[in-house]
């Protein structure tokens, strides 16, 4: 339904806008950004460049063709099974989410992206912090080796806090799975261009994500394993200025390149002419 839409219509139309786009001030700069603003600039900050975190529902109209997006497998469901109860029943969580219209951490699908066919998936920090879930691993999983099987390059957008511990050992077991699935497209010869937002931490950093073809970066944006805090605790180290910032992450080899979120397209683009 959402790449039906308008391009800029989809916040509006979506139902009640998430709360992050709601006029507000930016968490950068602290100016009051009126939604139409936002929206007119792909949701980056007009005064000091911030960019905002987005879920799904943003992302994928954002990245497709208008009209060509198709949803796989959005109907797949996760299942409480450790009746996981501390510090909120999982499960209770799970459904909250699913009645406000979240579609668990990851959706996929095809799209087009300039006219050229992608497997695009997009995680949704929302929900339940963009956790790599049993669900998730296999929307990630199965598209990709529909993307091995038909040559079809593969975009991915992340935002994670890593694996899902609500669903223990399945869930950490979704990394191998994703790895394999990503060794499948690799073998295949097929390109996998990897956008990192923020926050993109954990198993999910520590897997799929750093592991594209060229790994690209949204300014501003905190990439790593473990927080600073954790670390700081840990190792009783003073950490670098900017550590874990994606410009950091560039200057240490971690990833490609960093690129505002207006350029995008634009580079997705150019990169699926290149790997054509
Ligand atoms: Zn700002």
């Amino acid at each position: 339904m959402i790449a039906e839409m308008p391009r800029d219509e989809v916040a509006i139309q979506g139902g009640p806008l998430p709360e992050i786009l709601l006029p507000t001030n930016c968490p950068g700069c602290g100016i009051a950004l009126p939604v139409a603003e936002l929206r007119a600039h792909n949701y980056v900050c007009t005064d000091c460049g911030h960019h905002f975190r987005l879920g799904a529902d943003i992302w994928i109209p954002l990245i497709a063709d208008q009209g060509s997006w198709i949803e796989r497998w959005s109907d797949v469901r996760s299942h409480d099974l450790l009746n996981w109860t501390v510090p909120k029943s999982y499960q209770e969580t799970v459904e909250t989410l699913l009645e406000e219209g979240l579609n668990e951490a990851v959706r996929t699908g095809t799209c087009t992206l300039a006219k050229k066919p992608i497997w695009l998936a997009a995680f949704d920090f929302g929900f339940v912090g963009g956790t790599l879930s049993i669900v998730a691993g296999e929307r990630l999983a199965r598209g990709m080796e529909q993307a091995a099987s038909t040559g079809t390059p593969y975009v991915l957008v992340s935002a994670s806090g890593g694996a899902r511990m609500q669903e223990g050992v399945l869930a950490l077991m979704q990394l191998a799975k994703v790895n394999a699935a990503v060794g499948r497209m690799h073998d295949a010869g097929v390109p996998f261009f990897s956008v990192l937002t923020d926050p993109t931490f954990g198993g999910t950093a520590a897997s799929l994500a750093l592991l594209g073809d060229i790994n690209i970066a949204e300014p501003g944006a905190a990439i790593g394993f473990t927080g600073p805090r954790v670390i700081k605790q840990a190792t009783y180290a003073d950490l670098p200025p900017g550590f874990q910032s994606a410009e950091f992450q560039l200057a240490h080899g971690q990833v490609d390149m960093v690129v505002q979120r207006t350029e995008l397209r634009p580079l997705l683009a150019h990169l699926l002419e290149m790997y054509s």
